[in-house]
């Protein structure tokens, strides 16, 4: 359904007929981290980010995994793997 509040004509899924069903009824405004950020939108309500309610929950447990600025790089973890030495220079030998 489209917004009628913060981000008016807009379709979010949080939209029902009796209003904004997203907790406190509104769209929390984009923080510090987002600028730059190819999916903010300017609305005559201020500036929201176009894929998420609130910003600032995206970037409490890190780089928000929708911003297009930054991106998260994700190490491997090490191999947990115990290698035999002795298969392992056997290995390495070709035999
Ligand atoms: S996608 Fe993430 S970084 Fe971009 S505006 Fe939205 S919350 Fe901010």
């Amino acid at each position: 359904m489209r917004c009628t509040s913060v981000k008016p004509g807009v379709e979010c899924a949080f939209m029902t007929a009796k209003g904004c069903g997203y907790k406190g009824g509104i769209c929390q405004q984009i923080i510090e981290q987002c600028s730059g950020c190819g999916r903010q939108g300017q609305y005559s309500s201020g500036w929201y980010c176009t894929a998420c309610p609130d910003p600032s929950s995206k970037w409490r447990n890190g780089i928000c995994n929708l911003a297009t600025h930054v991106s998260a790089t994700v190490s491997a973890p090490e191999s947990k793997q115990k290698i035999n030495p002795l298969k392992a220079s056997k290995r390495a030998a070709g035999k």
